[in-house]
């Protein structure tokens, strides 16, 4: 252990085994693993921690996205869902004022109007369209009026909401669940078994932009025949559309049942190719190619 130690001094980066090795330390090692990771702070953060006091605003919880870790979404009918009223926001944050707050952080779901009408009221009442709009309204209302400053952490944002948001939040957060090129969608049975899967390969060439690719439309054996792989197509279709696609393709072993399901949900068959790819024991099958055009 000491000679781990004596090599983060000299700047040298742990590996994995060294790493879990320092976890365990006791007694004596673990008054020299902290003094060490003391000397490193002090020589390259120093001692000073500075912080920002902020008031918390949940501007709204309600949100079209499930985040299964989630506690914060409700839906419109849950106990606790709840858009705030400009009223209410500014009651909220000058109530933090009193206290010391300089900053407000707005928390809010990911575009909810998407989803639900309950929303879309709400924000047409106030002459919005979009919750990011009612956001930047919330913003230049509590700047104006309380002089502390917004910091929103709305879902995701295009450039535009970005550059516009910044007239009125000295600085931002982006909710960014994954930076993954692949989606992965899932099925979950009532016991929350995952049945099946599929995946949009979103990563494509320089030139095909508007591309996706389907891949591993998987459905267990229990579930087959229960329309589960139409359902999965239909969600991998919308999150490609979401995503700015507008051709899907894929491609399946030709004669097999997923061949059949794509024709029925509207894929084109665009050619066969001979000894495309390999069964599990080796033997050469053939590839059917399907395409889809995506439209809103
Ligand atoms: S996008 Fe954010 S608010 Fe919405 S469900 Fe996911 S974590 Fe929760």
């Amino acid at each position: 252990m000491r000679q781990i130690l004596r090599n983060c001094l000299q700047g040298k980066l742990l590996n994995r085994a060294e790493a879990l090795n320092l976890v365990g330390a006791q007694g004596d090692e673990r008054q020299a693993l902290l003094a060490t990771a003391a000397q490193l702070r002090d020589g390259y953060k120093g001692r000073i921690v500075t912080f920002s006091p902020k008031v918390f605003v949940p501007l709204t919880n309600l949100c079209r996205d499930f985040c299964g870790y989630c506690t914060f979404r409700k839906a419109p009918d849950e106990a606790g869902a709840k858009t705030l009223t400009l009223e209410e926001v500014l009651r909220v944050v000058r109530q933090g004022k009193l206290l010391g707050c300089t900053e407000v952080l707005f928390s809010l779901g990911d575009k909810p109007e998407a989803i639900y009408p309950e929303m879309k009221s709400f924000l047409n009442e106030r002459g919005h369209q979009r919750t990011l709009d009612y956001l930047y309204e919330a913003c230049r209302v509590v700047l104006e009026e309380t002089g502390l400053l917004p910091h929103s952490n709305p879902g995701v944002m295009g450039q535009g909401d970005l550059q516009r948001l910044r007239d009125v939040n000295p600085s931002m957060g982006l909710m960014l669940e994954s930076v993954s090129e692949r989606l992965l969608l899932a099925a979950e049975d009532a016991v929350g078994e995952i049945v099946g899967t599929v995946q949009v390969v979103l990563n494509q060439p320089e030139n095909q932009p508007h591309r996706g690719d389907i891949a591993k439309l998987l459905v267990h054996r229990r579930v087959r025949r229960q329309g589960l792989g139409a359902a999965l197509i239909a969600a991998a279709e919308r999150s490609a559309l979401k995503a700015g696609k507008t051709l899907l393709v894929l491609d399946t072993v030709t004669g097999g049942d997923a061949e059949r399901l794509y024709a029925r949900q509207g894929w084109q068959r665009c050619g066969q190719i001979p000894n495309y790819a390999l069964w599990p024991n080796g033997t050469p099958c053939a590839t059917t190619i399907f395409f889809k055009f995506l439209h809103n």
